[in-house]
């Protein structure tokens, strides 16, 4: 059973939303912070660039810059920290982007989406010509784009020939890669069912309206984990990836009010699907999903059995029998995270006189976790500081600032999420000591440069730190 306190959205009785929420933003519940500083903030602090700027920019496409790479790569590391290594059921995987083009036959991507169909611009649902009567959305009284044939994979030629014959597509999920390697994995890695096999990559498709910053584009990557189970265990299974991974978004310091999940309505319910729910974040503009889980049943492996003509099930040797295992789906996406990590973490506050902005990023995914700042740019100073970073950028990931007053250099590190700044005054060169301070709380403590590694890795472990005690071991 899912956890009581986990917020869980009703559906009513047609299995839909009760309110437009969902798609189009619960009104009751504004959003603490505009869309607009955080694009602004990810520019000016390196995080994230529009693609191709000094060309005017491409629709929806975005680039990480050095503060960004880093922040990324810490949501895909925490994730697969958590799905892979810290599990003895899960094993990982890296398929290629393209794929035999049969591989999107079996899996129903080229039959779906390619009639004509129209897009409502507010909630995103897509309509068939046919299922509309007026001029707007029949579910929430948006704008709709024009009608188009609409298949949301992007496609390509393989070799040099540009003809029918030689057409591939750009993955539109990474799942399909999991599950034509099914067989591979379970024959090379002994291991037992249940066993899951995770993915990070890219995957691309043609929204017909990206937008709202990296929350929608069209070439974004996603974190999937296939979770194949014995049929009869699979709602249990799916209970359990619900909580384990709405647990992880709070884990990583998501306020849990800001997360909701909502389960689908059996109308809503994609062609694979048996069961679905979505773990929804309060972005700017709504509750939006940040995540889907769903049970997809045995649709993939026995399609691709009937397909491909190779046989994909499991022998359980315990128990004497044969089964196409059912499959628990989690499947996230990194951008997206990076949204809600970095919309959650944003804060202004006042102090003395001064406006703040900072971002409260979990040390985990924080892109920077200390940052070197000798107190000016006085060449006795550089020696000393420039030893305590050539130290610590071996253990974790340093910056070394130098340039203006240090009450600016602290503010650009609490626009990046620095959790800890170190600091190197004349006293220091003298007592060998420097400051710590922490980027929350604003407390400095005064540490011995010997015990700086020490100190800080015990606090990016989130380990409780008493200075004291550090006092008391030396005074013995
Ligand atoms: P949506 O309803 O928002 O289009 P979806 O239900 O089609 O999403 P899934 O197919 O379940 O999405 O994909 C799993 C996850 O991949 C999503 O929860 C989201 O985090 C991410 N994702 C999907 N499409 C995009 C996109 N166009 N841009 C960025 N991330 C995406």
């Amino acid at each position: 059973m899912l956890n009581e306190d986990t917020p869980l959205t009703p559906v009513n009785k047609a299995g839909k939303l009760s309110s437009d929420a969902s798609e189009k933003g619960d009104l009751s519940m504004p959003a603490k912070v505009d869309m607009g500083k955080i694009v602004s903030l990810c520019k000016r602090r390196g995080l994230i660039f529009p693609s191709s700027e000094i060309y005017g920019g491409l629709a929806s496409c975005w680039d990480y810059g050095p503060m960004g790479v880093e922040l990324k790569r810490n949501v895909r590391d925490a994730w697969w920290k958590s799905i892979v290594h810290e599990r003895d059921d899960v094993v990982g995987l890296d398929t290629s982007i393209m794929m035999h083009p049969g591989v999107w036959t079996a899996s129903g991507h080229i039959d779906s989406f390619t009639d004509p169909l129209v897009e409502c611009k507010s909630c995103h649902l897509r309509w068939r010509d046919n299922e509309i009567e007026g001029e707007s959305c029949p579910k929430c009284g948006g704008e709709l784009t024009e009608p188009r044939m609409f298949n949301l994979m992007f496609k390509t030629f393989m070799g040099p020939v540009e003809e029918e014959a030689s057409t591939i597509y750009l993955r539109p999920e990474t799942a399909q890669g999991i599950f034509v390697n099914f067989d591979s994995v379970i024959t090379t890695s002994r291991k037992k069912l249940p066993l899951g096999i995770a993915q990070i990559g890219k995957s691309f498709r043609n929204e017909i309206t990206p937008g709202n910053f990296i929350f929608r584009t069209r070439e974004f990557e996603q974190l999937e984990l296939e979770y194949f189970v014995k049929p009869g265990t699979d709602e249990e299974w799916l209970d359990y990836w619900v909580k384990e991974r709405f647990d992880w978004y709070v884990k990583l310091g998501i306020r849990k009010e800001n997360l909701r999940l909502r389960q689908h309505g059996k109308d809503e319910l994609a062609h694979y699907a048996r069961d679905c729910y979505d773990v929804e974040y309060l972005f700017p503009m709504g509750w939006s999903e940040l995540e889907g889980i769903a049970n997809r049943g045995d649709f993939d492996l026995i399609q691709h059995a009937k397909c491909s003509g190779r046989e994909l099930s499991y022998y359980d040797a315990e128990a004497g029998e044969k089964y196409v295992p059912y499959v628990i789906e989690p499947s996230a996406g990194v951008d997206r995270s990076v949204l809600a990590f970095l919309i959650d973490a944003y804060d202004e506050e006042e102090v003395e006189g001064e406006k703040r902005t900072l971002l409260h990023l979990h040390r985990d995914l924080a892109p920077i976790k200390v940052a070197v700042l000798p107190l000016s740019r006085n060449e006795k100073l550089t020696p000393l500081a420039k030893e305590v970073f050539n130290k610590l950028c071996r253990n974790f990931v340093t910056d070394y600032d130098d340039s203006q007053s240090i009450g600016r250099r602290y503010r650009r590190q609490d626009e990046i999420g620095t959790p800890f700044c170190v600091t190197i005054d004349f006293e220091s060169l003298e007592d060998k000591q420097v400051t710590i301070r922490e980027r929350d709380s604003l407390a400095q403590i005064r540490v011995p440069v010997e015990e700086l590694g020490k100190i800080l890795a015990a606090k990016l472990k989130g380990e409780a730190f008493d200075a004291s005690t550090l006092w008391a071991t030396r005074q013995k």
